[in-house]
């Protein structure tokens, strides 16, 4: 491959777009809609500046991108990462849209970032870069329009100063700007575990569909973090054997299995490094372990790590995308004629977003639920999801990715069908 033909893989705004140009193919999408769907809505970059610890005046940049607004405000994330671009915020935020129209709940698509690298900034410092984005995007932000969440680098305590900096603006509180808040400030109970509870509702359709057993499937965890470490969590303690793990730093692989709960407090408890624990495997690269032996992979870190140039490689019965794009669209082929059971990402990962909308009905609502009540919710959603889009692909003869595609896309274009274009 040219270096080039490299480069345009690994742009992520490509590989979501080559999926809606094919999902939209087969929905025989009429050329209006298609070009509405395709573009997003709005987008707008600022530029932050920030007083650093150091007396030092710093310039950051930050975009946030509308996609659609077409089925309720814009949901997404927001990311704060060294090499956050428009590309990449253009391609996440198609994603949400997509994703919460599979699960059917009632947002459009929204995503945003800053391109900063949290480990180096103190926590002030993340402070006033967060406060002064959201002074930026006040307009922008807000219960009916837009409301984010965490995304890479950001976290509940990045939540609360959005939605202190909104409310300081509003001269009131708006708990429901954002969701995944601590929750004594309006956060929903089961909103930390629920990407990783998602990917674990989805493994355990997938298991059910194959007649498989838990105890003797065989999962690769790639990624640590919220998502990676939930679903490690959730997996182990439902009985499926964790054989491989990693984080930025490695990974380990043993056969027999880890022990998550010691695991977790080496790297959670004593921040110690993940390659390093002491009763771990076989070291190898944080990419290498998707390519060992298991049933389940879940990619649960960063984009790009499965494409045309080693999903050849992969050996495993099923791929659960807990991250955002971690196969390129060029790879999709590739795994498609390996037999691969792929859950995609848009419906692997969006337990996150479910729960996020029960956290804004809560909030909305001034009413909490108990965690069990949003676990069985959630739970619901993504049962029903899940069938809805295997059922799909086996009535329409495609993969579940172009099935999950072809059926969001066919939601967010029946309700614009419905509201009709504002002239
Ligand atoms: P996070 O920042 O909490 O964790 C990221 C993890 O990935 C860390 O363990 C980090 O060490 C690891 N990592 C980073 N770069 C890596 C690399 N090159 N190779 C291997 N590991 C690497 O982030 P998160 O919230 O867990 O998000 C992970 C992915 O899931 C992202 O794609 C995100 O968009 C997606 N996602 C997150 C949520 C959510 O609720 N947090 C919901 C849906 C999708």
């Amino acid at each position: 491959m040219t270096a080039l033909a490299v480069q345009n893989e690994l742009n992520v705004y490509q590989s979501a777009d080559a999926r809606f140009e094919t999902a939209a193919q087969k929905l025989g999408l009429e050329e209006g809609l298609y070009r509405f769907l395709k573009f997003p809505n709005k987008e707008i970059t600022v530029y932050i500046p920030v007083m650093l610890d150091n007396g030092h005046l710093e310039v950051f940049i930050g975009y946030r991108v509308h996609h659609s607004i077409v089925r309720g405000p814009g949901k997404g994330g927001i990311r704060f990462a060294p090499n956050v671009t428009l590309d990449e915020v253009r391609a996440l935020a198609s994603w949400m849209t997509w994703k919460c129209a599979v699960v059917n709940i009632p947002f459009g698509g929204a995503k945003g970032g800053v391109i900063c690298d949290p480990g180096k900034l103190s926590n002030g410092e993340l402070e006033r870069i967060t406060r002064r984005y959201t002074a930026e995007l006040i307009e922008w932000f807000g219960p009916e329009r837009d409301v984010p969440a965490p995304d890479l680098g950001t976290n509940e305590q990045t939540m609360a100063w959005i939605m202190d900096t909104y409310s300081m603006h509003m001269r009131h509180t708006t708990t429901a700007v954002v969701t995944g808040k601590p929750i004594d400030l309006g956060g929903s109970r089961g909103r930390h575990e629920a990407t990783g509870r998602g990917v674990l509702f989805n493994c355990d359709r997938a298991l059910a569909k194959f007649r498989m057993m838990h105890v003797s499937t065989r999962v690769i965890v790639q990624g640590f973090g919220n998502v990676g470490s939930m679903s490690a969590k959730l997996l182990f303690e439902a009985g499926y054997k964790i054989v491989g793990v990693a984080d930025i730093h490695g990974a380990l692989y043993n056969e027999h299995g880890f022990d998550i709960p010691k695991l977790f407090d080496w790297t959670v408890t004593q921040r110690k490094p993940l390659p390093d624990f002491p009763d771990g495997g076989e070291k190898m690269s944080a990419n290498e372990i998707l390519f060992q032996p298991a049933d389940i992979v879940i990619p649960a870190a960063v984009e790009n790590q499965i494409t045309s140039e080693n999903a050849h490689r992969l050996q495993t019965r099923i791929l659960c995308e807990g991250a955002n794009g971690p196969t390129t669209s060029l790879a999709d082929d590739i795994v498609d004629r390996k037999g691969i059971f792929v859950i995609p990402d848009i419906l692997a990962n969006a337990g996150g977003v479910t729960v996020s909308y029960f956290e804004w009905v809560q909030d909305r609502q001034g009413f909490f639920w108990t965690e069990k009540e949003v676990n069985d919710r959630l739970k619901n959603v993504i049962e029903n999801s899940f069938e809805e889009v295997v059922r799909y692909a086996e009535k329409h003869k495609v993969n579940n990715r172009v099935a999950a595609y072809m059926l969001a896309i066919d939601r967010v274009a029946y309700a614009l069908k419905e509201r009709g274009i504002y002239a």
